[in-house]
């Protein structure tokens, strides 16, 4: 994909925590792995005004309910927090296979398919999965949404989100592709 310049992230990194007797919200990935995909998701459970109103009050319920996290997440207004580093695996996905070799974002939506994704928040996440992929060799075709990964139980980004523009969007850069499919190839396959 676009190569981009690191955008404006602001860090909150979370607290580790145990659930059950095992690591909440994230643990180390599995020995060597890199990050080879992205997963988007809404942080809206679909009814209207369920989507966090801000990206510290997202943090807040990460961290105090312990379980699940993403690595960051992009306000409507376009900013982006980071809540894990991207080294660390985040229970992000229901598909232990996936937290392992991917990195989450969320998109403060509601979910609802109603609720406009606004520019500033589709331009601020593109650059960051530039930069992302960019940084990690993820081809545009590993980015992928938690709804297609998952769709017995999950919508997210809603339908309004316009996936084929953005993926369109990120571009095809020289190199990034196939260093991400090498990568797949080898110990670390997508889960697909
Ligand atoms: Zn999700």
């Amino acid at each position: 994909m676009e190569q981009a310049d690191e955008p404006a992230i602001q860090r909150r990194l979370l607290m580790p925590t145990q659930h059950d007797g095992h690591a909440g919200l994230f643990t180390s990935r599995p020995n060597g792995y890199r990050p080879v995909a992205i997963v988007m998701h809404a942080t809206g459970s679909g009814k209207a005004g369920s989507e966090f109103e801000s990206l510290d009050a997202l943090g807040d319920f990460f961290q105090r309910q312990g379980v699940a996290a993403s690595h960051f997440a992009v306000d409507r207004r376009g900013r982006i927090m980071q809540y894990v580093r991207e080294d660390q695996a985040a229970f992000h996905a229901s598909r232990p296979g996936w937290n392992g070799i991917s990195i989450g974002i969320e998109l403060l939506n509601d979910n609802t398919g109603s609720q406009p994704f606004p520019d500033a928040q589709v331009v601020a996440t593109r650059q960051l999965v530039q930069y992302l992929g960019t940084r990690y060799g993820i081809a545009a075709e590993a980015v992928v949404q938690h709804r297609d990964i998952q769709p017995e139980d999950r919508s997210d980004p809603a339908v309004n989100f316009r996936w084929d523009d953005f993926t369109r969007s990120l571009g095809s850069g020289v190199g990034s592709s196939t260093q991400s499919r090498r990568t797949a190839e080898g110990s670390q396959r997508l889960p697909l």
